[in-house]
């Protein structure tokens, strides 16, 4: 099922029915058993690759390796990074790969044996590594990038990889980097409040959530509330962000501590100025959704509200500056990476910085100028982004 409520964008953008059909379910998809030997065991899993539509580039999406993914999560993050890299103009259609199976069980070499394997088994099954292009997402990282480079041996052929391995300076802090400047944009914008007096509460601490606290504190933001998946800290007087970042451990836990200790219920029910949602899907939904304070949500995270939280934040007033549109920033950044690996030219980290920002301020703007007063901002970056795809697949002659 699509993540996209067609009907209600049928009555804002012309969406011919053919197109509608096309964008509804994804272009192909293969889902199998990855096993391997590791040590005196066998490891098995199930994987899927998914493409959700090419007509704007090749598909390109993260690999989420965790122990609840499914197809059908699999299938929305690929529609979702096929209406980002539209909204956002980047050259690329919508994918996504999943694994699933623990990272947190597994050694360092293990995983790097699993990845390869992976690797192994999409060649066999599309022109990989042309036609789909990875990153990291929950439980993959640079490392895991490089790897799959190991066995490539083609630069841009994967992006998100580490700076001294074909990566791309300012690319692993970029989706952080954007989600700050899409808060300072929606605070100043949809709650008229300048940074220094805006309070935050952010789940999930590894890539988005860490770097989102990093550079919303530079930028005077009082932090108040962080969490990982075991539970968060909270302090009105606003966290110790540098300390935290210094001790995090690689997966986004928090250092150990009992003191200030708050639930992820709890944090998602603090009434600050933004909540930031910055770890998995669907953690804010018709049981909890009344319970949100918050006067602002930025979406750091995929798909961190059903429909049915979407419905009842909009009775209830509460702006949401949608994942397609705030998390942008990554695949931003991906795209630097990429077009560097095809053309051999460099990038440093403040031009990464400034490209990841300028998109950010520009995107935006179209969706909040599109959205006016009465749209759901949500709403609004979906038509810009279906519209968009509508004409690229006429273009192609898809219908
Ligand atoms: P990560 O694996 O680096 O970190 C995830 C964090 O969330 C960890 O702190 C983990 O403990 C926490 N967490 C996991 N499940 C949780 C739960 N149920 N409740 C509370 N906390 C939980 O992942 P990431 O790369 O930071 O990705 C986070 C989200 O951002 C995902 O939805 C991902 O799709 C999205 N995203 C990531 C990128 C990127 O560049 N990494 C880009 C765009 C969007």
């Amino acid at each position: 099922m699509s993540i996209v409520d067609f009907d209600r964008l049928s009555k804002i953008i012309e969406i011919p029915a053919p197109a509608r059909q096309l964008l509804a379910r994804p272009e192909k998809q293969i889902s199998f058993a990855l096993s391997l030997p590791l040590g005196d065991s066998f490891f098995y899993a199930d994987a899927h690759v998914v493409y959700h539509n090419t007509a704007r580039g090749v598909a390109k999406g993260g690999i989420r390796f965790h122990p609840d993914v499914t197809l059908e999560e699999t299938q929305n993050l690929a529609e979702l990074m096929s209406l980002k890299t539209a909204l956002t103009n980047m050259p690329f259609g919508g994918g996504k790969a999943s694994i699933k199976a623990d990272p947190e069980k597994l050694t360092l070499l293990e995983k790097d044996s699993i990845i390869k394997e992976f690797v192994h088994m999409i060649r066999k099954e599309f022109f990989y590594p042309i036609d789909y292009i990875p990153a990291p997402d929950m439980g993959t990282n640079p490392r895991d990038m490089a790897i799959i480079y190991g066995e490539t041996h083609i630069p841009e052929s994967v992006t998100g990889k580490p700076p001294r391995n074909g990566g791309l300076p300012g690319r692993r802090e970029a989706t952080g980097r954007g989600v700050a400047r899409a808060v300072e944009m929606a605070a100043e914008r949809l709650i008229s409040k300048p940074l220094a007096e805006v309070t935050a509460a952010v789940q999930g601490f590894g890539n988005v959530g860490s770097w989102t606290c990093k550079f919303l504190h530079d930028k005077g933001v009082r932090i108040v509330a962080i969490s990982d998946i075991e539970g968060g800290r909270y302090d009105e007087n606003g966290l110790d962000v540098a300390g935290l970042m210094e001790h995090v451990t690689p997966g986004g836990y928090l250092p150990e501590s009992q003191a200030n200790a708050i639930s992820n219920a709890d944090l998602l029910a603090l009434p600050v100025d933004v909540l930031i949602p910055a770890a998995s899907g669907e953690v804010v939904d018709g049981e909890n959704a009344d319970s949100v304070s918050a006067k602002l949500i930025v979406e750091g995270a995929n798909h961190p509200l059903t429909a049915e939280a979407d419905a009842i934040l909009a009775d209830k007033g509460i702006p949401v500056v949608p994942d397609i549109l705030a998390n942008s920033g990554g695949v931003v950044a991906s795209y630097l990476e990429w077009r560097g690996a095809k053309s051999g030219t460099m990038t440093k980290q403040q031009e990464t910085y400034q490209a990841v920002e300028e998109n950010m301020c520009e995107t935006f703007t179209r969706v909040a100028d599109f959205a006016g007063d009465e749209m759901p901002l949500r709403t609004a970056a979906w038509a810009l982004a279906v519209q968009e795809l509508v004409e690229a697949m006429a273009d192609k002659g898809w219908y």
